[in-house]
């Protein structure tokens, strides 16, 4: 294999040009030696709360778990339904059949690839506790009609919004769209902790106060409990790089969309659209980009390709939920997702991040090309 010339993702980059600044915050962290929620965590909630625009935000210890918190505080048990898209993170659904419940999956927009609202209404039940839209790769689903759908069945929706961090649906902002929104901090996200992180946003003071319960046990004073919850705090040394980071996720969130207006105008001029489907955008979504996914026929032979010339790309995700092996008992079939199932053969995510340089994405078209052209 020959070096890489253009990764997926160079998190040595981002942090090169904060270096000092984010050595700064962790060097107060272990001057003050408290780790574990505190002020530091509080103040980022706070900022997070303004940035998405909810009253409140509940720092959380992943993604995961925000979705795992999230359903808890709306009750959700065993033999319950909730309804949710199979072409995303395992951990959407995961998380569901964790608590003993069944996810309930309908299948996605051909263009969007998020949750199609045609499919909801016809799969609620009296058991339906919630229903969880994905904004995959960084654009929201269409929360208009799902909300509308859910408010008329009073179903509360909890936004997956782990990689739409500042993306929003017309002029409201992923995490605020829906009942609650949960948020990874995974280092492959748009903000990205040096760790695991995550977190919930919500406008509802009852849930946001039950959510600050449950991440430490149920607790509301230490040692009276008062539900059954779980260990899931966010560490202070992460809140502190997080704090930092998120003064400059605007200005990265932008540089994504220069890039991806950039590869547009590059495959174009290569005369590669009709090889290539680039990402489809709904006009009311702003797009974060977490992910530049494209669409092609010859998808693996393309994948192996780049990574032999030293280009990474990554295929988010190679297998639609309802086909995983865990969950056979299901006992859903291939056939039944056909959109979900096509844009698993199909997609290839390529080099996005904010600090790519305009060589490494002429390169990446360039060698798309040669790829096409030889075959
Ligand atoms: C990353 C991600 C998660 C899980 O977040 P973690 O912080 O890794 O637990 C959940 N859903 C989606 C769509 C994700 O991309």
């Amino acid at each position: 294999m020959p070096a890489m010339k253009v990764p997926l993702l160079d998190l040595r980059a981002q942090f090169s040009s904060i270096r000092e600044e984010i050595l700064s915050a962790i060097e107060e962290v272990c001057d003050e030696q408290g780790f574990v929620l505190g002020t530091r965590v509080a103040d980022f909630e706070e900022t997070m709360a303004k940035f998405v625009g909810t009253g409140r935000a509940v720092g959380v210890a992943s993604g995961s778990d925000a979705l795992l918190l999230s359903l808890m505080v709306l009750g959700v048990e065993p033999g319950d339904e909730v309804i949710t898209v199979p072409f995303t993170f395992f951990s959407t659904a995961g998380v569901i059949s964790r608590l003993g419940a069944k996810p309930v999956f309908v299948d996605i927009c051909d263009d969007t690839l998020n949750m199609d609202p045609a499919w909801i209404a016809d799969h609620i039940t009296p058991k339906t506790k919630a229903i969880i839209p994905v904004h995959l790769f960084g654009q929201c689903a269409d929360m208009e009609q799902i909300s509308a759908i859910a408010v008329h069945h009073g179903i509360p929706v909890i936004e997956d919004a782990c990689q739409a961090i500042g993306a929003a649906r017309r002029t409201v902002r992923a995490g605020a769209l829906g009942t609650l929104g949960c948020f990874s901090f995974f280092p492959s996200k748009n903000l990205g902790a040096f760790g695991d992180g995550g977190l919930i946003t919500t406008n509802a003071v009852d849930l946001a106060d039950r959510l600050m319960e449950l991440r430490v046990h149920g607790s509301r004073y230490e040692y009276h409990h008062y539900a059954i919850g779980i260990n899931s705090r966010l560490d202070a040394l992460q809140a502190a790089v997080l704090r930092v980071k998120l003064k400059y996720l605007d200005r990265w969130t932008e540089r994504r969309r220069h890039n991806a207006a950039r590869y547009e105008k590059l495959f174009h001029e290569a005369g590669l659209l009709d090889r290539i489907k680039l990402p489809v955008v709904d006009p009311a979504n702003y797009h974060v980009y977490n992910q530049f996914t494209i669409r092609v026929q010859d998808r693996d032979r393309l994948h192996a390709y780049l990574a032999a010339q030293g280009i990474g790309t990554r295929i988010y995700y190679p297998i639609p939920l309802h086909l995983q092996e865990c969950y056979r008992a299901l006992g859903y079939r291939e056939g039944q997702f056909p959109v979900s199932e096509q844009a698993a053969r199909e997609v290839l995510s390529l080099p996005i991040y904010p600090e790519l340089s305009v060589d490494q994405q002429h390169l990446v078209v360039e060698t798309i090309k040669t790829f096409y052209c030889a075959t």
